[in-house]
């Protein structure tokens, strides 16, 4: 169902005003992890400015090890919630937990789908039977096809409106986190009809490449990008060493801009 194939031109989700899959480039901007009103607030405040549409920030942290920051829950999605509303800015949060998919339908408007999950079939199938786009990720080390495969479980459900994630997989490079597979956008928009963006926080790991890597992403044909930003990424409980603070967010931004403006 997800093939370019069965259905030759763009599927196009509308989510708050934003049409990912039209053509233009759309950001989903936030803190890594949900951590206090304050925090969230700051950074929507931020994202607004340049005409972001779509907040992020995790709920449910699916972290590594078991003593990390694990994330502040059903609180943490009334947090973005709350500071969503008073942004006017849609809210995008992972879900880790098939058995919480119909809870977290009140506070978000996309469910994200993790790295760690895209092979949790329950989850998938759960998200596939509501009425709520998904973001979903690809595999840390899931080949273009179990990733588009992954896509296919969610559509096969019902749901159609998904946006795939390039995140980055794992290789033997040891310079960034993961290996961006750049080359994995056009391939996807090739043999599937969804919208395609790239994260570059989670595929790189390093703040000074967020900007080079999302400028590559762009020219090479991505819906969108997603990106971390945090008011104190030196303290934030994950993710501290790739967050954006929010004058080099505004800076990631203008160049954004600017590159649009030039194509
Ligand atoms: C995230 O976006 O918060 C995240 C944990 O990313 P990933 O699943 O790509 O590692
Ligand atoms: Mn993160």
């Amino acid at each position: 169902l997800v093939s370019r194939k069965k259905k030759p031109e763009n599927t196009v989700i509308h989510i708050n005003g934003a049409s990912i899959g039209d053509g233009n480039v759309h950001f989903v901007m936030g803190p890594c992890a949900v951590e206090g009103y304050k925090q969230v607030a700051t950074v929507a405040k931020a994202i607004k400015q340049h005409g972001v549409k779509l907040l992020r920030g995790g709920a449910f942290k699916p972290r590594t090890s078991p003593y990390d920051f694990q994330g502040l829950g059903v609180e943490g999605l009334e947090i973005l919630k709350k500071a969503a509303v008073e942004h006017d800015l849609a809210v995008v949060s992972e879900i880790v937990n098939p058995a919480h998919i119909e809870e977290a339908l009140d506070y978000l408007d996309v469910i994200q789908i993790g790295a760690r999950n895209m092979q949790n079939f329950e989850l998938l199938k759960a998200a596939g039977d509501v009425n709520k786009p998904v973001l979903l990720k690809r595999g840390l080390s899931a080949t273009i096809s179990e990733f588009i495969n992954a896509a296919e479980y969610i559509m096969s459900r019902g749901n159609a409106n998904i946006i795939l994630c390039e995140r980055g997989i794992r290789t033997y490079e040891k310079a960034t986190r993961n290996t961006l597979d750049i080359s994995a956008v056009p391939i996807l928009k090739q043999e599937t009809h969804l919208p395609v963006m790239v994260d570059v926080t989670h595929s790189t790991g390093r703040r000074d490449l967020l900007l080079p890597t999302a400028k590559a992403a762009i020219a090479i044909g991505a819906d969108g990008v997603m990106a971390e930003v945090h008011p104190d990424p030196a303290v934030a409980l994950s993710d501290s060493a790739q967050q954006m603070d929010i004058p080099t967010f505004h800076h990631f931004m203008e160049e954004m801009e600017d590159m649009a403006e030039r194509m």
